[in-house]
């Protein structure tokens, strides 16, 4: 094990964080470098923990189910570890029947059962929900978690643990043992992360209604009762990388929010916009870059929040010389050279 080692980490968001904090604890001497924390995607992320409603409403997500859910299984230990706060009132599925049956058909190819809700007891779970859907699907097993709040926790634990952070851009290696590559869908630190592919999204939040209630999952969008208000997202728009606001892009989603909760149909909402990392098999990159010294934790696509813990992990057994886990090889960020696999 290369105790003591010296490790920089590029990128501050979920899982330059969650890495930076593993690392330390692990005994390396940490820092941690963003030019621009606030504008990474994860401060403007839903916070969904959903392994369940991912693997089912996903079809890139859905072979990765048994690795959603062990990455999910890692966040109680995160939660102990940095005081990030985790709801775990589940989340609700709501549509109309043809949709909830596909909804149900989805949780019985993963082995699992919705409790089947009444439209009563939907709308009192999801306050204000549109009363014109005569029935609804919860899960348990999806959770959810402040961004920012998590944000903040996790930086205050890696500073407590001995992380030093710097407001600045990584360009290279420099003087360090590893360098660790968690920079989202920024270009240039390693050779594997061209394979990435930057997925736009936009998410609106309305202020006036403030969190209360599960998450809604519905065709078109998702409701989520966040404490800075109703949060409705977001949209998937592959090979965009810039974060400027496009109502066209948005209408259908808004629509689709609105379907749900009537009274957001003339309600005024804050908009913004974060780029997803996504590589081709729709998993993240975490381990061993081909460039010497570089480790990487990115491609998390729309999963990263959920994946952090996980991925964390991984990149410090990749320092540590420990045991990595199960889902090393599934998570190689060479498994995409030619030749390989
Ligand atoms: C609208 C939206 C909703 C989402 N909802 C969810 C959700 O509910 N649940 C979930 O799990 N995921 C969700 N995601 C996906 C999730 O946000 C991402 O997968 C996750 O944020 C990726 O985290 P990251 O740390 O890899 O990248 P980012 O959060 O993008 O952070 C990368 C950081 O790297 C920095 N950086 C770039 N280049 C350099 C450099 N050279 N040196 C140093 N730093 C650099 C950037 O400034 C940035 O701060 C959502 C994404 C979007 C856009």
């Amino acid at each position: 094990m290369t105790r003591g080692a010296k490790v920089t980490v590029a990128g501050a968001g979920a899982l330059g964080l969650s890495c930076a904090l593993a690392l330390a604890d692990a005994g390396c001497a940490v820092t941690l470098c963003d030019p621009d924390p606030e504008a990474s995607a994860s401060a403007v992320a839903a916070g969904m923990i959903a392994p369940v409603f991912e693997a089912v409403l996903d079809a890139a997500a859905a072979p990765a189910f048994d690795l959603l859910l062990a990455a999910r299984d890692q966040w109680p230990g995160l939660e102990a570890r940095a005081g990030v706060r985790l709801d775990r009132s589940g989340a609700m599925a709501v549509g109309d029947a043809a949709w909830l049956a596909g909804v149900s058909a989805g949780l019985v190819r993963l082995g699992l059962h919705g409790i089947d809700l009444p439209r009563r007891t939907a709308t009192e779970l999801a306050p204000g929900l549109s009363t014109a859907f005569d029935h609804a699907t919860l899960v348990r097993e999806d959770w959810r978690l402040e961004p920012r709040p998590a944000l903040a926790a996790l930086r205050a634990a890696a500073e407590s643990a001995g992380v030093q952070t710097r407001r600045e851009a990584i360009q290279d290696v420099g003087d360090a043992d590893w360098l660790v590559v968690a920079t989202g869908a920024a270009q240039g630190l390693a050779p594997e992360l061209a394979e990435l592919t930057p997925i736009k999204g936009q998410i609106v939040r309305y202020a006036e209604l403030r969190g209360a209630g599960v998450s809604v999952r519905a065709e078109g969008c998702y409701a989520v009762p966040a404490a800075d208000g109703l949060a409705i997202g977001a949209t998937m728009e592959p090979g965009l990388a810039d974060t400027a606001p496009d109502l066209e892009a948005l209408a259908p989603m808004l629509a689709a929010g609105a379907r749900l909760f009537p009274s957001l149909e003339d309600a005024s909402f804050g908009l913004s916009a974060g780029v997803r990392a996504a590589s081709p098999d729709g998993l993240p990159m975490a381990g061993f870059s081909a460039a010497p010294k570089v480790i990487l934790a990115t491609g998390a696509r729309r999963n990263g929040w959920l994946l952090a813990p996980l991925m964390a992990q991984v990149v410090a057994a990749c320092v540590t010389g420990r045991d990595a886990g199960p889902y090393v090889a599934r998570l190689d960020p060479r498994r995409f050279e030619k030749g390989s696999g």
